[in-house]
């Protein structure tokens, strides 16, 4: 039941429709060479759901983004506080600044993955009866402008 829930395909990268197949090309969010990690499938591997429903059209991710960062740097503010707790007579707002922007750049990637995965779902619905439904074809595609911005 978990398995294909909404929350589950987000985080593991699926495809919105089917939420069997993942997006990228790789499974790995690390494989950072020449940008590898953020290599889209142009349509699902499993329903053909294409991934990019307009010219640009990931490029408010930037917005989904910043939005988990600052989730992701409010949450490590509180458990820092409640962990260690801060103080105005030490450095302990400056350890927490550190290792807020250590992790912050470590789980970049997984963050940068997971905004084109919220962003994806929340313009192409899930389809239970997928296999036998076809995709809907984006209106707005201009073949030869694709990954061109
Ligand atoms: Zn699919």
């Amino acid at each position: 039941m978990i398995k294909d829930g909404y929350l589950w395909s987000v985080l593991n990268n699926k495809c919105p429709r089917c939420r069997t197949s993942i997006i990228f090309k790789s499974k790995n969010a690390y494989s950072l060479k020449n940008n590898h990690f953020m290599k889209m499938h142009d349509a699902c591997q499993m329903c053909g759901q294409k991934t990019e429903l307009e010219v640009g059209f990931y490029y408010g991710t930037g917005y989904v983004s910043y939005a988990l960062t600052v989730a992701y740097s409010v949450s490590s503010f509180v458990a820092w506080w409640i962990l260690f707790g801060f103080s105005i007579q030490d450095n302990s707002i400056f350890y927490w600044l550190a290792f807020n922007s250590i992790t912050l750049i470590a789980i970049m990637p997984l963050l940068m993955r997971l905004s084109r995965s919220l962003w994806l779902s929340w313009f192409v619905k899930y389809d239970p009866d997928w296999r036998q439904n076809k995709p809907k074809e984006p209106e707005r595609i201009v073949e030869e402008q694709m990954g061109n911005w």
